[in-house]
């Protein structure tokens, strides 16, 4: 049995999963345009941040996973960085119940009884180029 040594046991000030949370977060600010999902698999593609060539596949639906080395081999507590940003990038947006695909909240509408579409229920989250193609 191997001794712990001393500075591991003591409190660490700065939790690290706040540290990749902000990472996460400004990685998402950076590149947004790429970090999308699929909409059958509901599976995240994440950029790296370090290396532009490489994307990772993030799912947060359900049990957390992030293909990267730092979530293999560190599990860090709340996640890596990509699954911040795939959070952060799930949580400006929503789905469109027509394509199904994820569009931000902007790009959505809800639809009103005075819209007047008939293909749609009241209350329903449709992504605007969905709503022009069914407009007469
Ligand atoms: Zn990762
Ligand atoms: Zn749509």
């Amino acid at each position: 049995m191997t001794e712990i040594p001393t500075e591991l046991r003591i409190p660490q000030p700065e939790p690290v999963a706040n540290q990749r949370k902000s990472r996460g977060e400004e990685l998402w600010a950076a590149r947004k345009a790429e970090i999308v999902s699929d909409p059958k698999s509901r599976m995240w593609t994440v950029p790296s941040a370090s290396d532009s060539r490489v994307s990772y596949q993030v799912r947060i639906t359900g049990l957390d996973l992030c293909e990267c080395a730092d979530f293999s081999y560190r599990r860090p507590m709340g996640g890596c960085i990509h699954i911040w940003a795939a959070r952060k990038a799930k949580e400006v947006s929503t789905y469109c119940e027509c394509c199904g695909n994820r569009v931000p909240w902007c790009k959505v509408s809800e639809v009103m009884e005075e819209d007047g579409l008939l293909s749609w229920f009241v209350g329903q989250r449709i992504c605007y180029s969905c709503v022009e193609q069914t407009s007469p």
